[in-house]
């Protein structure tokens, strides 16, 4: 035990904190140019509807291209910017990268792909975010029902007044409002029926084992139908088998995202994947409907 050797234990442990500390300064300083340097990029995910077996939409996520470190995941990367501003600039450019590439998919390409953009705490509650919004559609031309946005719970409870108004500004403007990794944050159902939101997204904690824990299988089958309750659609994330497909469906579960369908995609090979995988889950033909 270090402790016993006295000062020269702290000696031998002054080192390795510097060096996280070191190393996570240096992100955050090679973060700052990151964007200038094109150093980000998108990537997208299929979503896909259980009821008609077809790709209805991808998920944007944010992938870093580190000149030295190779790529570095936004779990890593996005607390970070979170916590300096960074994602302020981020998570614009995120939006406009997302929402052009939409437009090409629905113009050039004649796949009317719904985009799904995720959201930091930070960037929704700018003061300026719906103007934002407005001047990004606008630049792109894309039909604000094309655009989804994935909040999370404790994002909205950061305030609550706040996330109220903006959220009704958006849903009049016809956007789509989804909220991700639902179950995992601290929220009040309460605010379910106060928000007007269109679905909400199962997380992948409670997917992962559904057809060997009991528990995550009650958490999720709950989820289900409080979403067919709310009247709201309900997404599973992190899909990887066939076998919680069976499951998701038995529930009547809307859609799914996950390995199972697709890994995120580069732009350039995801219009190739979808027309491809056109009709992806087999739809099964007993006419089962998706209202239980
Ligand atoms: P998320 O929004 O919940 O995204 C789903 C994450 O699960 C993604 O991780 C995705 O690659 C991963 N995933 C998808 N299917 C599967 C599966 O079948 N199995 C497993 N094990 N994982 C799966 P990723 O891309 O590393 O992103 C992590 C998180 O970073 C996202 O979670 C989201 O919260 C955040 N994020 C990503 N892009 C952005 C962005 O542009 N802005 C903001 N604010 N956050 C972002
Ligand atoms: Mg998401
Ligand atoms: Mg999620
Ligand atoms: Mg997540």
């Amino acid at each position: 035990q270090a402790k016993t050797q006295g000062g020269r234990g702290l000696q031998y442990y002054t080192p390795a904190l510097s060096t996280e500390t070191t190393r996570r300064l240096s992100l955050e300083n090679s973060l700052r140019y990151a964007l200038d340097r094109g150093e980000l990029e998108l990537h997208y995910q299929p979503q896909v509807s259980l009821e008609s077996g077809r790709v209805t939409g991808v998920e944007a996520l944010l992938r870093w291209r580190h000149p030295h470190r190779g790529w570095i995941s936004p779990a890593q990367f996005i607390p970070l910017a979170e916590e300096n501003g960074l994602i302020v600039p981020i998570g614009e450019w995120v939006l406009n990268t997302a929402c052009a590439q939409a437009k090409t998919w629905r113009t050039t390409e004649g796949l009317p792909l719904t985009i799904a953009v995720n959201l930091s705490a930070r960037q929704f509650l700018q003061a300026n975010f719906i103007a934002q919004i407005d001047q990004i559609l606008g630049q792109c031309d894309l039909a604000a029902t094309a655009l989804k946005l994935e909040i999370t719970e404790s994002l909205l409870m950061q305030d609550l007044k706040r996330a109220i108004t903006t959220l009704h500004a958006l849903k009049e403007r016809g956007l789509q409002l989804a909220i991700d990794d639902f179950g995992t944050g601290y929220s009040s159902l309460n605010y379910l029926k106060r928000f007007p939101l269109d679905q909400l997204k199962i997380d992948r904690a409670f997917i992962r084992d559904i057809t060997r824990e009991p528990d995550d299988a009650a958490i999720a089958q709950a989820i289900i139908a409080l979403a067919h309750s709310l009247k709201l659609e309900v997404m599973a994330e992190g899909v990887e088998s066939e076998a919680q497909v069976a499951f998701l469906r038995t529930k009547f579960c809307h859609a799914i995202q996950g390995y199972y369908v697709s890994r995120p995609l580069p732009p350039e090979q995801l219009a190739h994947w979808v027309r491809e995988n056109r009709c992806l889950v087999q739809v099964p033909d007993n006419g089962a409907s998706h209202t239980p």
